[in-house]
């Protein structure tokens, strides 16, 4: 069994800080760090938007390619990151799922190292986590959401409840880092 970790979105502009925050997105960032090395294969995901995209009529103006706030928290460790995904890169293209990344073909990288186990990380909860979490389940991984290594948004009080239970709905398994330390 080849399990890997995702880490979604981790960028300045979903954190307290940023264009479209997540209210405790920073809080996550130790957390991560202390299950990486738990994990033989590490990707980062990145919402990497054009200046101007169709996506922005639905939403502030966030993760601009190159920007500051398309960057990775500063908090986060970069050292044992394997594999960068860019998302939403085109101009219509919404990008919430880490496996419409344009860069890499994120299905065939995983499976080509023999990952059938994905442990998915990050922000937000109701948006670019859950549609990872549901793809990974379609695309027949074993999908696990890190409950304390994942924030939302909660644009509307219940969001984030309620994507938990749609993601356990559709197969996601909730762990926790404890978990992960614990084997
Ligand atoms: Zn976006």
């Amino acid at each position: 069994m080849m399990k890997a970790l995702l880490i979604v979105d981790l960028q300045n502009d979903f954190c307290p800080g940023g264009a479209l925050p997540a209210p405790e997105g920073d809080k996550v960032v130790p957390v991560i760090n202390s299950i990486m090395h738990y994990f033989p294969l590490v990707v980062a995901s990145k919402d990497w938007h054009p200046d101007t995209t169709a996506h922005f009529g639905a939403w502030p103006k966030h993760c601009v390619q190159n920007s500051w706030g398309a960057e990775l928290h500063p908090g986060l460790r970069q050292d044992i990151i394997h594999q960068v995904a860019l998302k939403g890169t085109g101009d219509r293209d919404e990008g919430y799922s880490a496996f419409e990344a344009s860069n890499i073909n994120l299905e065939q990288y995983l499976k080509e190292r023999s990952v059938d186990s994905l442990y998915i990380t990050g922000i937000a909860i109701e948006y670019c986590v859950k549609k990872s979490a549901r793809d990974a389940v379609k695309k027949g991984f074993h999908t696990f959401v890190v409950r304390d290594a994942v924030a939302g948004i909660e644009l509307h009080r219940g969001d984030v409840e309620r994507a938990l239970w749609e993601m356990v709905h559709a197969g996601v398994m909730l762990v926790t880092s404890a978990d992960i330390s614990q084997g």
